[in-house]
């Protein structure tokens, strides 16, 4: 079954204390998954002692779950490099989905509700197919999400909902104008 467009899926807040309140610049997004449940992964998020979060968790139902705003930095990628550049925790959002991407696939939901939240900062942060990456491939040889097939299939995904788009250079990662910081949120 192809993921259905246009789903709009239920969505929650539990605040991580794990987040920096620099200005997070938004450059792209990053996946993971979490290796545990919904809750479970929410529950470590909220524990100062772990000192991990993400900015939003994607359970199994679609459900989104808000840790971190996007304004602020969160604490998921540790040692990462992507396009040349180190530290991705101050360029890319964090998202992950709840599970082991090893163990069983995304469910339909869980991509639709990842394609949902990406369309909501496409075009309004200027992203596209080349700002995408999961962290297997910014921290190689020391992470293993997402697995490999479950990264091409919602990368397919991407590229037929979003198009292929213009291509990131590394100039193009360094800064963003910051003019735009307040066309997020959109107004309702
Ligand atoms: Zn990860």
């Amino acid at each position: 079954m192809a993921p259905t467009l246009g789903m709009a899926f239920a969505r929650i807040e539990w605040f991580s204390p794990n987040r920096d309140p620099a200005a997070h610049e938004r450059l792209g997004a990053l996946f993971h998954h979490s290796g545990m449940g919904f809750d479970e992964t929410i529950a470590r998020m909220l524990d100062p002692a772990s000192r991990v979060s993400y900015h939003c968790l994607i359970g199994l139902d679609g459900t989104r779950c808000t840790l971190v705003p996007d304004e602020q930095v969160a604490w998921h990628a540790g040692s990462s490099r992507f396009l040349g550049r180190e530290r991705c925790n101050d360029f890319l959002l964090g998202i992950a989905f709840a599970g082991d991407t090893h163990l069983a696939p995304l469910t339909e939901e869980q991509v639709c509700s990842a394609l949902e939240w990406l369309g909501e900062r496409w075009e309004p942060l200027g992203w596209d197919a080349a700002r995408v990456v999961d962290h297997r491939q910014v921290s190689p040889g020391r992470k293993r999400d997402l697995d490999p097939a479950q990264w091409d299939r919602l990368y397919s995904e991407i590229l037929s909902r979003f198009g292929s788009g213009r291509g990131a250079s590394v100039s193009g990662l360094k800064s963003r104008p910051t003019g735009d910081r307040n066309a997020w949120p959109p107004p309702r």
